[in-house]
């Protein structure tokens, strides 16, 4: 019953076109066809059907795109970034998802990189960074507690310095990819007599350190991707601390803001839209009228989202702060991608029926992914920020003064 994702590309000349010059529409021909000749079919395979990628998968394409030096192309050229433009990012980005490549690790690429070549120390930056880059070390994000989701300054674990050493006590919940990561960027309280936000440290922990138990925690879709970690007595060198002592909630809301942008996951949700549509109409012949106006306002939606990122392109380039920008976008960019999961799920009717847990891990199935993939994306309204606090943000920016 199950069938293949439809691997039709979606047509050449995309709504975007207007917004590129000649050389950025040049630019674009050069990267598809690299991409093209670098993504190996299995990975890609792998992409259409899967949804919570391994550690091999996601370090096979790190390696390759490393080769050609295109792994962290958001990075600036010093810390081995191509050197390209904010709009040069999009393009690439958007090739990437066209052509069903693998996403890599988010954290250790678009989280903690930028974090320690921003604040870590020279040491950190020659440690730390090429292992990023190459995709042979991988990362976990340890804030969240299961006390401290949205009011992250309430958290409870404890970093108490010990002579050169810092003793870690704590638990840390919801720690995606905490199973097969080499190293946690964690935040945790040094300092009891301020106030909860200037009270924090961010470290880099060894996941392999004595102390830290590692359980699973299996969401709806019947995966394990994220875990609780347990870290008791957990000794660090005093190397192990990022930036300056106490200033840790700077550098997290930092690190935060790059999450939030990256969730948006415009490219990945306009290629799911593309390929839904093309099904639709492949099977049958054009959309029914029952589905035209979801499929019209998921299109409208997508082009204005797709505009409202190369507005906050636009405002990097000129070093314009975003303002309300990156909130909107994790609001409306994961409103979308639920609106598109549930699409999947009507167009698909009974090939996407769950018949057991877990999904989609051992399966090649259209119908299958979707499901867990309808049932996981619960999650994109939640983490990064839960939109309730994204749209809190968005009234004080639009409505202060
Ligand atoms: C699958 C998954 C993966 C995750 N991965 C990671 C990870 O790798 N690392 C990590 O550190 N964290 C991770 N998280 C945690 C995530 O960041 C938190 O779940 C999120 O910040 C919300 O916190 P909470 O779950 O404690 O919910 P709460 O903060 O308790 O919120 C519960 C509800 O109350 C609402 N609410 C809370 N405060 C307000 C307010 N002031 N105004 C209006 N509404 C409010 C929220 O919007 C939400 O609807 C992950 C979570 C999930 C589900």
């Amino acid at each position: 019953m199950a069938s293949s994702a439809p691997d039709e590309h979606s047509q050449d000349i995309t709504p975007m076109d207007d917004f590129f010059t000649a050389e950025e529409r040049a630019f674009r021909e050069i990267v598809r066809a690299e991409i093209a000749a670098m993504l190996p079919e299995h990975l890609a395979r792998h992409t259409r059907s899967h949804l919570h990628m391994p550690r091999e998968v996601m370090a096979e394409w790190n390696r390759i795109l490393h080769s050609r030096g295109w792994s962290a192309h958001h990075w600036p050229k010093e810390f081995g970034g191509p050197g390209w433009t904010p709009i040069q990012r999009f393009i690439f980005e958007s090739e990437l998802a066209r052509a069903d490549a693998p996403p890599l690790s988010v954290f250790g690429i678009y989280l903690v990189g930028p974090t320690i070549f921003s604040f870590g120390s020279p040491e950190q930056k020659a440690r730390y960074l090429p292992g990023i880059l190459s995709g042979e070390e991988f990362w976990c994000q340890g804030y969240s507690e299961p006390d401290a989701g949205s009011d992250l300054a309430r958290l409870r674990t404890t970093a108490r310095r010990s002579g050169d050493k810092w003793i870690v006590n704590g638990q840390k919940a919801w720690t995606s990819e905490g199973h097969f990561a080499d190293h946690m960027i964690l935040l945790a309280r040094t300092n009891m007599e301020v106030k909860p936000q200037a009270g924090l440290s961010l470290f880099v922990v060894p996941m392999d350190a004595p102390g830290i138990t590692i359980q699973p925690v299996i969401t709806i879709d019947g995966a394990h991707s994220v875990n609780s970690v347990f870290l008791d007595d957990v000794t660090l060198d005093a190397s192990a601390l990022i930036g300056e002592v106490d200033q840790g909630w700077t550098y997290a809301k930092f690190l935060l803001n790059n999450e939030r942008t990256n969730n948006a996951q415009i490219h990945k949700s306009r290629r799911e839209f593309d390929l839904l549509r093309a099904r639709i109409e492949t099977e049958k012949g054009e959309i029914p009228a029952a589905w035209r106006e979801r499929v019209a306002r998921i299109e409208t939606d997508l082009a204005a989202l797709e505009i409202t990122v190369l507005r906050v392109l636009a405002d990097e380039t000129d070093g314009r702060e975003p303002g309300a920008k990156a909130a909107i976008l994790k609001v409306i960019g994961s409103q979308l991608q639920q609106a598109i999961s549930e699409l999947a799920m009507e167009v698909l009717g009974e090939e996407a029926v769950a018949t057991g847990l877990p999904l989609a891990n051992d399966n090649d199935g259209y119908g299958a992914y979707w499901a867990e993939k309808h049932l996981f994306r619960r999650v994109v309204t939640i983490y990064a920020g839960t939109n309730e606090i994204q749209k809190t943000i968005i009234a004080k920016t639009v409505f202060k003064g």
